[in-house]
């Protein structure tokens, strides 16, 4: 058989894996190659930290070598599932100044509710970035994150691809599909996502079973610097990925074979025809 190539894109070391980590396992399972790009996986450029990346930091626990531990817990976590990685060389928000050298971002909530006008540069930035290191044409599918939660990151992530993908041939709008960003659609903090991120898009549910799930938190338990941040405990962690699988269920999927489903979302394919030219607005 063919293996065919799987691209997930992801803006921190950890995304893909806990939003479609059991997703990657089964492609993994059916022979295919998958491949997790992670955005902002570059170090701090700056020799000091600025107040929110120190207390963000100390969650961690990791001493001084941060992004070279979290590279490390992703290469691991990836293997875990039988996926391979590539690093973007981009500092994460809280590593990112001003041209007056003051943070970009001095708040949490500040991550939450950016201006993505004031990031052109860095939206930019990734989209030379990735495409020198991603070639399209190699993959059957590229999976991009919704933005659910609107990290400016994970928003920044989505808004680079697009604009890339306006540049080349309309081919690829084909291969696009987008996920939902966990554990942020648990925060319930973004009731407007589905209007505001997904409309445009129709919705395909993919048929996963327990064992993806296992395989799915086996990875997240792996990156052990990220739990204290997004989880009270281990035990929350279970919880949460457990009560995806439920929200995410219909009555075809709940049966005792535990099979659940997994959602992306495509284009609608008026409005790839639509880009292409065949048919007009
Ligand atoms: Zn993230």
């Amino acid at each position: 058989m063919t293996k065919l190539r799987y691209l997930f894109l992801s803006a921190h070391l950890d995304d893909a894996i806990i939003s479609c980590g059991d997703y990657i396992s089964k492609l993994v399972q059916e022979g295919n190659r998958v491949t997790i790009a992670t955005v902002f996986a570059g170090e701090n450029p700056f020799k000091s930290l600025s107040m929110l990346a120190r207390i963000i930091h100390k969650k961690f626990n990791l001493g001084s070598e941060v992004m070279s531990i979290r590279r490390s817990e992703d290469l691991t976590a990836a293997a875990l599932l039988g996926a391979d990685c590539v690093h973007l060389n981009i500092p994460e928000c809280i590593y990112r100044r001003n041209p007056d050298f003051s943070p970009s971002y001095r708040k949490l909530e500040e991550l939450f509710r950016a201006d993505l006008s004031l990031e052109q540069p860095m939206i930019e930035e990734v989209i030379q970035q990735l495409s020198a290191a991603i070639h399209l044409a190699e993959y059957e599918q590229i999976y991009v994150p919704l933005g659910i939660g609107r990290h400016v990151d994970h928003l920044i992530v989505r808004h680079a691809f697009e604009r890339w993908m306006d540049t080349i041939d309309y081919a690829y709008l084909y291969k696009i599909a987008y996920y939902e960003d966990l554990p942020y659609k648990h925060y319930q903090l973004d009731v407007n996502w589905k209007t505001d991120l997904a409309n445009q898009f129709v919705v395909t549910a993919i048929c996963l079973s327990r064992v993806h799930l296992i395989a799915k938190i086996r990875a997240i338990e792996l990156y052990k610097s990220q739990q204290r941040l997004l989880w009270n405990s281990r035990f929350s962690m279970y919880k949460q990925m457990l009560k995806n699988t439920r929200t995410s269920a219909d009555e075809n999927y709940s049966n005792k074979d535990r099979k659940y489903r997994f959602n992306i979302y495509i284009n609608k394919r008026d409005k790839i025809r639509m880009k292409a030219g065949e048919i007009s607005d």
